[in-house]
């Protein structure tokens, strides 16, 4: 087994497998996913797997993977670090129970919400000395198209940056685009200024209520998108220098600015379209959200690869609008945590083994 360690590796991988759910104890499936004591591996029939983390099942528990994932990535923010949290998984899976991007009980249970709790927490203790700017968005990607789901008079708008009138609200086109730094931009995308921890949280709720959503016979809510879910955080501090050796006489050095953002992104299925039993809309919707983890699985198994990286290797972001999004945050100085969302159960043993090794692959 290759040993990397997880301080040189900027992709990590947990694997959160969930509890059997009762449709499936109504269906008698029994578990055939194992976890080694002790150890982050698991096994599903003859195949065996390893990743930095497995939570659940025996795993770790579920609670720890904030702390032990998502929370230094929430410092590397205030660094000035951009980072990306992927949950992958087939629908059904478990990925907008862990993301919280459905959420309306139990909340603080999840990850984003977590993150908010961590960010306000963090900014209260720093607020004397730095001046903060938050900013929220956030879109689904579906049949590659990027769509805005905050995009509602409701929501007390505060700047867009095409300044369209009269579109259909929530369903507006969203370009994206790279300034000469390689800064990712979408334009025509709601960014909403948020200053408390419930302004923020109601931008949670209302793009999960805006989702697409679409019914097939794998989940009723089975969503064929992907949804981002972006924060990003601006700081201003005061420099100072100290003067003498006595602490007391501080000389005034200017301003410092940083800036960075996370992207915490809810995947679309990974199951095959032929498995939902879709035809017409649906499946091409499938074919289209392939496309997007498709690019991702190459373009993360590209920056896993450190030997190819320090070739300076091409890096395929711009195969899908996922990528192509998330590119100034995956990679480079950004962290990107991907979560592996599968079932325990026995009916779903091949699909968990496809994710198993998409995430295999990321390591
Ligand atoms: P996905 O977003 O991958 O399609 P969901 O997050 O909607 O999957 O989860 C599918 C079902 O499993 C939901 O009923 C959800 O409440 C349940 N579930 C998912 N993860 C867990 C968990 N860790 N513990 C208990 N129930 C879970
Ligand atoms: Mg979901």
């Amino acid at each position: 087994m290759e040993t990397t360690t997880l301080e040189n590796c900027s992709v990590k991988v947990a694997l959160h497998i969930r509890p059997l759910i009762d449709n499936e104890r109504q269906q008698g499936c029994r578990e055939c996913v194992s976890v080694t004591p002790g150890k982050p591996q698991v096994q599903v029939g003859s195949h065996s797997f390893t990743f930095d983390h497995v939570y659940g099942n025996g795993g770790s528990p579920s609670a720890n993977i904030f702390e032990e994932c998502v929370a230094p990535l929430v410092d590397g923010l205030f660094q000035g670090y951009n980072a990306t949290v992927l949950a992958y998984g087939q629908t059904g899976s478990g990925k907008t129970y862990t993301m919280g991007t459905g959420c309306s009980d139990n909340c603080q249970t999840k990850l984003i919400p977590q993150v908010m709790n961590a960010l306000f927490n963090k900014i209260e203790a720093l607020k004397h000395q730095t001046e903060f700017q938050l900013h929220v968005s956030f879109i689904e990607i579906l049949k590659e198209e990027v769509r805005d789901l905050l995009d509602t008079e409701s929501l007390g708008k505060t700047e867009t940056s095409n300044g369209h009138s009269g579109k259909v609200p929530g369903r507006s086109p969203i370009q994206i685009r790279e300034t000469s730094n390689g800064a990712i931009t979408l334009a025509g995308s709601t960014e909403v200024a948020v200053s408390t921890l419930q302004e923020m949280a109601a931008c949670l709720e209302h793009g999960s209520l805006s989702r697409a959503t679409g019914s097939t016979n794998m989940n009723k809510q089975s969503s064929r998108s992907h949804a981002i879910f972006t924060i990003t955080l601006e700081q201003m501090r005061k420099l100072h220098s100290i003067s003498s050796s006595n602490y007391t006489s501080e000389e005034d050095m200017g301003e410092e600015y940083i800036s960075g953002k996370l992207h915490l992104v809810d995947l679309a299925g990974s199951e095959r379209a032929k498995r939902t039993g879709s035809d017409g809309l649906r499946l091409q919707e499938g074919i289209h959200i392939n496309k997007g983890l498709l690019a991702l699985g190459n373009v993360i198994s590209a920056l896993g690869d450190e030997k190819k990286r320090k070739e300076g290797a091409h890096v395929p972001y711009r195969d899908s609008k996922l990528t192509r999004l998330l590119q100034d945050s995956l990679g480079g100085n950004s962290k990107t945590v991907m979560i592996a969302c599968i079932s325990p159960a026995d009916i779903n043993a091949e699909e968990s083994l496809n994710t198993l090794k998409y995430a295999n692959r990321a390591r």
